[in-house]
């Protein structure tokens, strides 16, 4: 009698319970192999592409690689055709048009090529005590703490007056120098350990080391700095001047690596949303004649709100639906409110040793598959989209018919703090979007921490979006 009770809760349980076991009880042998494949391409983004204008490069490459062309709005596309739309080389969209083109309606794919940084002040460089120094002002969301002492790689272009553009790139070679922000020693720390957090380490602290050579012996003051400044001459043709038309940024300089004896994870620098936009732009370039037309975009500014014309608050990405729309005799209106989208973005991953940050019933966790986000926000879900019963139920089905390994996930406990991805400003459109995206440890840290497992099953749920019909 309580054997047959037991079996049937069991069987009750079994129907009625969701599956919350772990991820990799789930998938096979087969599915971690190739997950572990996919990582090795995505490894290599991560180090070749640190920046947004270098993530807008890999991408260019890519999409020739793979058939694609740069739109041209006089010309008509046919169903199969793959274009691109490059934004200042810091946004890039990437469409392949549908049988149907946009008279149902896009897909879209969104996710960012921007990560937390420090970069650097329109006048940078500085002499104090015989050292050469850079300010720097923090870009996205930093803890300013786990900053100083890390290895850094200076990124990015500086613009001449003349017109010409220099690509920069110094600290990623072993055999170039690095740089690095400084910090207390602990012996002399007795001041600054007992001050908060917020207040022992502030955004003027965030000062990197760049020289300590001084240009000769001559009596003249800021020979450090003139020493550097005259090696940025030999090498760049630039001047002091010349860092106010620039965008140069710090990122660490340390390469993406395994992590655990597993090899089960990839530890690096921006994950945040690299992990996804790399999924996001192999699901674009893997896309052949879709039902509808299917649009990956890869955007800027997200980490600091989305403001900016490469950023989604930007009409760039709505202007290409309207052109699109035009050649198939739609209005963009029309268009937009058929339109469905993921926006591909990150979670937080559940964390053992920071427990109570989260709520595990709503937590994501490392393993589980791809995280779908209903809403992000924070208090009462403010500055967020919900995305609808509806449009959550379509999803569900759509990833389980393709049997990609998925979860859900809330951003932390309610009143923990909060945060918010491009999903609104897409919902704002009159489109329905939901948030999709890896689980991430000690998210925009210098090194973040993800796992490989969730990395190919948001490739596949992007794919299985994409190419659903
Ligand atoms: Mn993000
Ligand atoms: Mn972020």
């Amino acid at each position: 009698m309580m054997e047959q009770e037991k079996s049937q809760a069991k069987q009750l349980k079994e129907k009625l319970f969701m599956n919350r076991k772990n991820g990799m009880t789930k998938v096979g042998a087969e599915e971690i192999t190739k997950a572990d494949e996919f990582c090795v391409g995505y490894a290599e983004f991560l180090n070749k592409a640190k920046t947004e204008r270098e993530a807008v490069k890999y991408a260019i490459q890519t999409a020739q690689a793979n058939g694609f062309s740069e739109f041209d709005r006089t010309k008509s596309y046919q169903a199969g055709d793959k274009v691109y739309v490059n934004n200042r080389n810091q946004a890039i969209m990437l469409a392949v048009i549908g049988r149907n083109g946009t008279k149902n309606g896009v897909r879209l794919g969104i996710a960012h090529i921007d990560s937390p940084r420090l970069d650097l002040k329109p006048n940078p460089l500085y002499e104090s005590h015989s050292l050469a120094m850079m300010k720097t002002h923090y870009y996205g969301g930093i803890k300013k703490y786990q900053w100083p002492t890390v290895p850094l790689a200076l990124h990015g272009v500086v613009a001449l007056k003349d017109g010409s553009v220099m690509d920069v790139t110094v600290g990623e070679e072993d055999n170039e120098p690095c740089f690095v922000v400084t910090d207390l020693l602990p012996h002399l720390a007795v001041e600054q350990m007992s001050q908060v957090m917020t207040k022992a380490f502030t955004g003027e602290h965030l000062n990197v080391l760049v020289g300590s050579r001084p240009f000769n012996t001559d009596e003249e003051s800021e020979n450090v700095k003139l020493n550097i400044l005259n090696i940025l001459f030999e090498k760049y043709g630039m001047t002091e001047e010349d860092f106010l038309s620039a965008d140069l940024t710090m990122v660490p300089a340390f390469r993406s690596r395994d992590v655990g004896f597993d090899r089960s994870m990839i530890g690096s620098y921006g994950h945040d949303d690299r992990v996804c936009a790399y999924p996001a732009l192999m699901a674009a370039v893997d896309t052949e004649t879709p039902e509808s037309t299917v649009i990956t975009v890869l955007t800027d500014r997200e980490e600091i709100g989305s403001d900016g014309n490469t950023g989604m608050k930007s009409t760039y990405m709505a202007d290409f639906i309207a052109d699109l729309a035009k050649a198939d005799g739609m209005e963009l209106r029309h268009v937009m409110a058929k339109s469905t989208c993921l926006s591909a973005d990150v979670n937080a991953a559940f964390d053992p040793t920071y427990a109570s940050a989260f709520e595990l019933n709503n937590a994501c966790c490392i393993n589980n598959g791809a995280v779908i986000t209903k809403y992000t926000g924070s208090g009462g879900k403010y500055s967020t989209s919900d995305a609808s019963a509806e449009y959550m139920a379509k999803i569900r089905r759509l990833l389980d018919s393709h049997h990609v390994l998925w979860q859900t996930g809330e951003l932390g406990k309610v009143d923990g703090g909060g945060g918010g991805t491009i999903a609104k400003f897409v919902a704002n459109l009159n489109a329905d979007v939901v948030d999709l995206g890896v689980p991430v440890l000690s998210m925009h840290a210098p090194f973040e921490v993800v796992s490989k497992l969730d990395v190919y099953e948001t490739y596949r749920a992007l794919y299985a979006f994409y190419s659903e019909e």
